[in-house]
């Protein structure tokens, strides 16, 4: 699944395709071209293959643009995927929304009056993570999104991480990892804003969460379920699998996949056990990073499609 225009060694311009390619291809292989090197590709590559892959890509990329100036444009381009307006998505939320500022960059939106079926939709926890708010935008776009939303009450906090995922990094700018030590030690300042949030949080998610989140050691798709739904935790599995297929293995954190499944992660300190752990039922998605970015995109535009009708059928 090597692009194909990074197989390329003779010098000659890259045609539209393969501009698009290069656009899709990775951030990480702009930013070594910045200078920051092999802590790039440390974090984002942990494999020797892609180092490979990335060094290969790179050299191409010198070659073919002595100038920079494609790697120019296709930063720029990425730049402006980034750019989440608050305003923008008010303007794409039905006109029964609201939103509020809870604390640091977070805002929560949600319909001024709840129905009993509240759901709650978060992105960008990891801020190198982006198909999720990005896939947000696109479900948003989508011509019968607000006949959907308009059919119960889905909340949605579209990116919870806005330092990290402006300056695509996982961690905010203490260098914290947000999604760890709600339960002990010392939480991070995103952290405390959700804890001192939390009943409003745990009403808004009261019948279920799904979270969005990528995986850069995963060639394909997994998910984590939260408490008993199985009928819910399967149509979003079945979503994943023909966009990615089924990872296997160990997840990041170690925890076996089982046919595409981590069950019941309530120890990790995370958003998701602190839900978890105070009864709510919820997912938590990874797409691969590895691939391309709009095909990630859209099928986390899916994967939030599926969670939602199934509060709706
Ligand atoms: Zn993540």
């Amino acid at each position: 699944m090597k692009p194909s225009f990074f197989r390329q060694t003779q010098y000659r311009e890259p045609d539209k395709n393969e501009l698009k390619e290069i656009h899709a291809y990775n951030l990480s292989a702009m930013q070594l071209m910045q200078g920051l090197g092999y802590a790039i590709i440390g974090r984002g590559f942990r494999r020797e293959i892609e180092q490979q892959r990335i060094t290969n890509a790179l050299k191409n990329l010198i070659v073919i643009d002595p100038n920079n100036t494609q790697y120019k444009l296709a930063l720029q381009e990425e730049e402006n995927k980034r750019d989440f307006k608050i305003t923008r998505l008010v303007g794409m939320l039905p006109d029964n929304y609201q939103y509020k500022h809870l604390g640091c960059d977070i805002y929560v939106f949600f319909p001024k009056t709840l129905s009993r079926t509240k759901v709650l939709i978060v992105g960008g926890i990891h801020g190198d993570e982006p198909a999720g708010p990005l896939g947000l935008m696109k479900f948003l776009e989508q011509r019968n999104s607000k006949e959907i939303l308009s059919r119960l009450s889905a909340s949605f906090i579209p990116v919870m991480n806005v330092y990290g995922f402006t300056h695509d990094t996982r961690t905010n700018e203490g260098n914290k990892d947000i999604n760890r030590n709600y339960d002990n030690g010392t939480p991070s300042k995103e952290a405390q804003v959700i804890k001192n949030n939390k009943d409003f949080i745990f009403d808004l998610a009261s019948k279920g969460f799904l979270t969005l989140h990528e995986d850069d050691t995963k060639d394909n798709f997994y998910l984590y379920t939260c408490g008993k739904n199985q009928k819910l935790f399967d149509s979003l599995r079945s979503v994943g699998k023909k966009s990615f297929g089924l990872a296997t293995g160990e997840a990041n954190d170690k925890y076996p996949i089982n046919n595409g499944f981590v069950k019941d992660v309530l120890d990790d300190g995370s958003f998701e056990s602190f839900l978890g752990n105070n009864g709510i039922i919820g997912i938590t998605t990874e797409t691969p990073t590895i691939e391309k970015i709009d095909k990630r995109i859209e099928a986390n535009r899916l994967l939030i499609n599926s969670f939602l009708r199934h509060f709706v059928l």
